[in-house]
């Protein structure tokens, strides 16, 4: 069981704190932790029951990735990469991911899929994420117990499908309805409105829903209509794929008549809307969405997989709200950020694009700024005391003449060191303070092996 915070102190040879109203380097200071909020930032050593004095830390606020999918990556690892499970040409989306895990859910036992969810929700930690927005399929309602367990900040998004069995017709089309012409739609909203009954708000609020209809092409305008109403009832953040492959656009060309960020915008659907991808939107779709207030998640390294160059640079030169998340790939925030910064210069052509305080801003204070929680992305007093400590002593990362570079140039994910998530210590040198590492490992690989093992896994692995 995690303790409840008290008081805590850390040592930063770098903070990177909030000074009038904007991020700053600050050599040599503490932060202060006083229950869930920052009690102060200072030069003097502090009283505290919990004191983190180590040399060589960089504090940043607590890393927010607000894209990431941990069943369907745990499934695909491995698997995808090297052009590995491409049937026929399609998108692995359709071809492994949505197929897969909607068959894995179906053979699981809920012991297996809280090894899967509990393996996912450390791995996210020990990363240094404190807060995660992961859409994933209602079936796997366990991604919020382990969230509860490990002690993460979840915004657990279960999707929403016009059908649940989405697939691509011989025509090319996603088809909207199951075989028996049902709509699962309603069922889908339903199951989420019993999540959300049962679990916004829990763990002392650090557990969240938000509203998730997977896409344009699988799901239906009424869908999508009704979604939006009944995440502004409960005021919920809205989060979906969008323009995530030509096929998508290709299809709501010819079903609507407009592009995927066009119909969304003729739904109402694009303030404050969380889009995922959006690598196929056209330079008048990124202004569209930048006029109405809509962000892109960025996640740079799932279509590096397939070959394709999704920029963080591109978006934000149209002035839309860009953060960086790790998708359905890798799960490791720190080189998701290199990826961002490496693929958005290649893309460019230009070395001073995407730099590193702005790549850390888009998994910080722009995230926070994203959701509305002003509270979050940022070391300042009277701010929830959610922080991520990287060790900069590794000797890749000695000497340093810039924190920041370093971290988004040079460090991954086995460089953190502590994670503090509303004031508890969850994470001290590189490990979670209450979890068997071990144990939720084997477990979770256990689990995810009985999907590999299925005659239809194999066949698409075998493609
Ligand atoms: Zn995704």
């Amino acid at each position: 069981m995690l303790a409840e915070p008290g008081t805590t102190a850390l040592f930063g040879s770098h903070v990177l704190a909030e000074v009038d109203g904007a991020p700053k380097v600050l050599r040599d200071h503490w932060v202060l932790l006083e229950g869930r909020r920052i009690a102060g930032i200072q030069k003097q050593r502090p009283m505290a029951d919990t004191v983190l004095d180590a040399p060589g830390r960089l504090l940043l606020p607590g890393l927010m990735n607000l894209h990431n999918h941990c069943f369907s990556e745990m499934v695909a690892r491995s698997n995808t990469e090297d052009g590995g499970a491409k049937r026929g040409g399609g998108s692995v989306v359709y071809t492994v991911l949505l197929p897969l895990t909607r068959s894995g859910l179906q053979i699981l036992s809920p012991e297996e899929r809280m090894a899967i969810a509990r393996m996912g929700v450390l791995g996210l930690l020990m990363g240094g994420a404190t807060t995660v927005m992961e859409p994933f399929r209602a079936g796997i309602p366990e991604m919020f117990a382990a969230a509860e367990e490990l002690g993460l900040r979840f915004y657990g998004a279960p999707y929403l499908f016009s059908t649940a069995a989405a697939k691509v017709g011989a025509d090319g089309r996603v088809e909207y309805h199951t075989e028996g012409g049902a709509d699962d739609g309603a069922q889908d909203l339903a199951v989420w409105n019993a999540l959300h009954a049962e679990w916004e708000g829990r763990d002392q609020g650090r557990i969240r829903l938000a509203m998730s209809p997977h896409a344009t092409d699988t799901c239906h305008p009424d869908l999508l209509r009704a979604a939006a109403a009944r995440a502004k009832e409960l005021g919920v953040p809205v989060t979906t794929h969008l323009a995530q492959s030509r096929g998508e656009v290709e299809l709501s060309l010819q079903r609507h008549g407009r592009t995927p960020v066009e119909y969304l915008d003729s739904l109402g659907l694009l303030p404050d809307l969380l889009a995922a991808h959006c690598v196929h939107c056209s330079d008048d779709d990124l202004a569209l969405m930048a006029a109405r207030g809509a962000t892109v998640l960025n996640c740079p390294r799932v279509f590096a997989r397939g070959g394709v160059a999704a920029s963080y640079a591109r978006f934000r030169s149209h002035g839309v709200r860009t953060l960086v998340g790790t998708d359905g790939y890798n799960l490791d925030l720190l080189g998701e950020l290199n990826a961002a910064s490496m693929i958005s210069k290649i893309q460019a052509g230009a070395r001073d694009v995407a730099t590193s305080p702005a790549l850390i801003d888009a998994v910080t204070r722009d995230a926070a700024a994203a959701i509305h929680r002003p509270d979050l992305g940022a070391i300042r007093v009277g701010a929830t005391a959610d922080i991520t400590s990287v060790n900069l002593l590794h000797p890749h990362l000695q000497p340093l003449a810039d924190p920041l570079r370093a971290v988004v140039a040079l460090a991954n994910r086995a460089n953190i060191d502590a994670v503090i998530v509303d004031g508890r210590l969850l994470v001290q040198n590189g490990r979670h303070v209450a979890a068997d590492e071990a144990r939720i490992t084997a477990e979770g690989a256990a689990a995810i092996q009985r999907i590999w093992d299925l005659p239809e896994a194999q066949a698409i692995f075998a493609g």
